[in-house]
């Protein structure tokens, strides 16, 4: 399929095309979400106008302040009422009555429309917040704009895209869309997504895996060339989405999608069986975890455990981040969700691409280079701690995996090994059930850990190798940043030797290794991460049963030759050649 770039006419048939970031094809409306101002003029007014555009304020402030509420409503219900604080904070801001009468002097002051007038107070009241001494006064600028952004498409008679509250069938467009604004989407009504940034293993993307909606990320300038709530079809398989389809493609991508469920009925029957290859070797494959509400999909999917539940999304739209008690009762569903397998908690991921609402991490020039992950927990000690004994909270009596994410050098992980012990010991000293075992292990995800490798091994229970991360590091390639997508290569050799690095260092050091990026759940790739010699491989649970029948269909044996030889190879172009086709031989049926 070929995408056209040629302009588009409402009711004709246009394709564009991006980059795959999550598999699948749906039909739907399209919703354009910006975050945005919407422009607005200042048409002037006279005096005894003033009462009129007052009115026409607290009209707008009123049905700002019903869709709120029933955002609310409909996220407790979906999240669970402490997801809705921020709700809660905009509900005061849309009933500000200090807001109200600032409005009301500057009317009479400017005598400008109110549209224009509540935007100038709402930036000057916004910018008064920031510069407070108090950082919880200084977040509620955010929430300040954010309504303040509502109220006008209000006045303006415009609908504002809401991600949490969509009411229709829906495929959201988007500049960007942050993982922020994913963990919030309505699911019922998200068929997919697609934005003009973004690459396969940002963690927008990696959501809609587990959401298992199609997205196509990197569609440059798509915004200027769609028109709200016009008919498409999103096929996440080509990175193609197709605007005002004609009957004849909507009867094609029927068939991709019928054939497509079949191959996913025909996984089913393997629920149940060990992910062992032909000759013998057992993997264990287990889930990766976003959100709570993903927990039941695990039973299904045949996973042995979580081998990652990424708790930073519990962290991202709150205006206080979750105390001990809530941490603890969700990380004990997690467990739960798990049984009779184990679930490795990973503790806060801040930061990158994961930026909390409120709880600032202000911006920084390189993010991912920054102030992330265990960086921000060492010395953030009293949010880590926090989490550290709600994890060992979280299965009295039993077992309890934790690891730590970014480690980049010893120090690091002792660090986190000691606040670990501290946190065991304090809930020991004051009689408060917990784990009697807890197994900790380091992420290898940062190119100076995956070197010193077999200094770290001797100080945890396992690895699990983070190879979105460890690609991004290794080859200096933003993996949010579609521009250098091509470079982003987890088959580069140099990738590979680091991987073989630390299974070597697990294995002299006997403690287990997993994978727990993207590669795991991509069947191209499953060859070499068995041939690698890996222990556990984690995954979204909807790629699961795909991988597990991959395994089941290749030799162990045959994969290591196949490591040996890869890893020797030149590029990452040529490796990844190798896999594609070895995996279109292998099963063909899995490459849809
Ligand atoms: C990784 O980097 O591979 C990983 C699993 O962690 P995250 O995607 O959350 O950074
Ligand atoms: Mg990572």
């Amino acid at each position: 399929m070929t995408a056209s770039d040629s302009a588009p006419v409402p009711g004709t048939e246009f394709r564009l095309a991006g980059i795959p970031a999550s598999p699948g094809v749906a039909t739907g409306q399209l919703v354009i979400f910006s975050h945005e101002e919407l422009p607005v003029h200042s048409t002037p007014i006279a005096e005894e106008q003033i009462e009129d555009e007052m009115r026409r304020l607290e009209v707008a402030l009123l049905k700002t302040r019903e869709q709120i509420q029933k955002i609310k409503k409909q996220l407790a219900h979906s999240l669970g009422a402490q997801q809705t604080e921020i709700f809660e904070a905009h509900l005061l801001v849309a009933a500000d009555s200090t807001i109200a009468a600032a409005v009301r002097r500057q009317l009479h002051m400017r005598k400008v429309c109110v549209e224009n007038v509540y935007q100038h107070v709402i930036h000057a009241y916004a910018q008064s917040m920031k510069e407070m001494e108090d950082p919880y006064l200084q977040e509620r600028a955010a929430d300040i704009l954010d309504v303040g952004r509502r109220v006008i498409h209000n006045l303006l008679g415009r609908k504002l895209a809401d991600l949490y509250a969509l009411d229709v069938p829906s495929i959201i467009l988007a500049h960007d869309l942050s993982p922020s604004d994913t963990a919030m989407l309505n699911r019922q009504m998200s068929l997919g997504f697609a934005t003009e940034v973004g690459s396969t293993t940002s963690h927008t993307a990696i959501m809609a895996r587990s959401l298992n909606i199609p997205a196509v990320v990197g569609l440059h300038n798509m915004l200027a060339r769609c028109e709200p709530d016009a008919p498409v079809i999103i096929d996440g398989y080509a990175g193609i989405l197709i605007v005002y389809p004609t009957e004849q493609t909507r009867y094609d991508y029927g068939q991709i999608a019928k054939r497509q469920h079949e191959v996913e009925q025909s996984l089913e029957i393997l629920r149940d069986t060990p992910a062992t290859t032909k000759d013998g070797r057992r993997l264990v494959l287990s889930a990766n975890v976003e959100l709570p509400e993903d927990l039941p999909l695990i039973a299904g999917s045949g996973a042995e455990g979580i081998g990652l539940y990424r708790t930073e999304f519990l962290f991202l739209n709150r205006v206080q981040f979750p105390n001990e008690d809530e941490q603890t009762i969700i990380y004990q569903q997690v467990v739960q969700a798990s049984l009779p397998h184990l679930a490795i908690i990973r503790t806060l991921d801040l930061g990158g691409d994961k930026l909390p609402t409120h709880q600032g991490i202000d911006p920084e020039p390189n993010p991912f280079l920054g102030w992330r992950a265990i960086r921000y927990c060492l010395e953030r000690p009293e949010i880590f701690k926090v989490q550290l004994r709600a994890i060992c909270r979280a299965n009295p009596g039993g077992k309890v995996r934790v690891m730590f994410p970014m480690i980049a050098t010893r120090e690091e992980l002792a660090a986190a090994l000691a606040l670990l012990a501290e946190a065991r010991e304090e809930l020991q000293a004051a009689g408060i059930p917990a784990a009697a075992e807890v197994e900790a292990g380091a992420m290898i995800e940062v190119p100076s850990a995956a070197l010193i490798v077999d200094r770290l091994a001797p100080m945890v229970q396992f690895f699990s190798i983070g190879t979105n991360d460890l690609t991004q590091y290794t080859l200096a390639a933003d993996r949010t940043n579609e521009r250098v997508a091509a470079l982003y290569q987890p088959t580069h050799p140099a990738v590979l030797i680091l991987i073989r690095q630390v299974v070597e260092a697990a294995r002299q050091n006997g403690i287990w290794v997993g994978v727990c990026g993207e590669m795991a759940s991509d069947v191209v790739m499953t060859p070499i991460l068995l041939g690698l010699g890996v222990d556990e491989m984690s995954m979204g649970s909807v790629a699961l049963p795909r991988v597990k029948k991959a395994v089941q269909s290749l030799h162990y044996g045959e994969c290591q030759a196949l490591a040996d030889r890869l890893i020797k190879m030149d590029s990452g172009e040529q490796t990844r050649k190798v896999l594609a086709e070895l995996a279109q031989q292998t099963y063909p049926e899995l490459m849809i």
